[in-house]
């Protein structure tokens, strides 16, 4: 029995850490592999092909959309992103265990469509320290700002329907309440069986 690759969603609201635990997950479980999505936004400087994105044009965006080769679709601050059904069937199948950071409707889209993902949404302790690490964190014009706390109350009202929830109020707390998250998936007997099979004949 081979091992199935876990399907690890993550969605938070710009600001509640993510990113930070993100990085931190991949060092507590360095053989986990992040997804590389498709967009049509424009690389950042030192962003390379293949690496954070695939970056292809809207028409092509929308001729893979036609081909139904996305799992998932969205558009987030005006630019297309989606996951290629090829990138998640491909883990799942070679037993690769997968990170996708994906906003609430790509995830909502993806729980509909594709079985078995563990969908994980990050909360901020409040809206308080959300704006405070926003501003903080932030060159960006106060009316920016107030978009994405807008925005973050809108994303934490879709918390209800994910399977885990984290508050990341303090860091190491919610990077050890991840990983347990992770560590009771890889857990699961259809995953260890393989393993399990090998080590005692069964
Ligand atoms: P950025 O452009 O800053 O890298 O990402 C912007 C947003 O797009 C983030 O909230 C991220 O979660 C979301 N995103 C990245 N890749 C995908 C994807 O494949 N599908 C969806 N639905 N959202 C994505």
């Amino acid at each position: 029995m081979k091992r199935e690759g876990l399907i690890l969603i993550l969605s938070a609201p710009s600001g509640a850490g993510k990113t930070s635990l993100c990085r931190e997950l991949f060092k507590i479980f360095p053989d986990m592999k992040e997804s590389v999505s498709y967009t049509t936004r424009a690389p950042r400087v030192g962003e390379v092909e293949g690496e954070a994105y695939h970056f292809v044009s809207r028409a092509e965006f929308e001729c893979m959309v036609t081909e139904d080769a996305f799992a998932e679709w969205a558009v987030v601050h005006g630019n297309m992103y989606g996951t290629a059904l090829r990138t998640l069937e491909e883990a799942r199948k070679n037993g690769i265990d997968l990170v996708l950071d994906i906003d609430c409707q790509g995830a909502q889209r993806l729980k509909e469509q594709f079985d078995g993902g563990v969908y994980v949404f990050i909360l901020p302790p409040s809206m308080g320290e959300l704006r405070r690490r926003l501003e903080h964190r932030s060159t960006d014009a106060l009316e920016v700002i107030e978009r994405r706390i807008a925005r973050a109350a809108e994303e934490i009202k879709e918390a209800r329907w994910y399977d885990y929830l984290i508050i990341n109020d303090n860091f190491a707390v919610a990077c050890q309440e991840l990983a347990s998250i992770v560590t009771a998936h890889r857990l699961k007997t259809f995953r260890m069986m393989e393993k399990v099979g090998k080590l005692f004949d069964i």
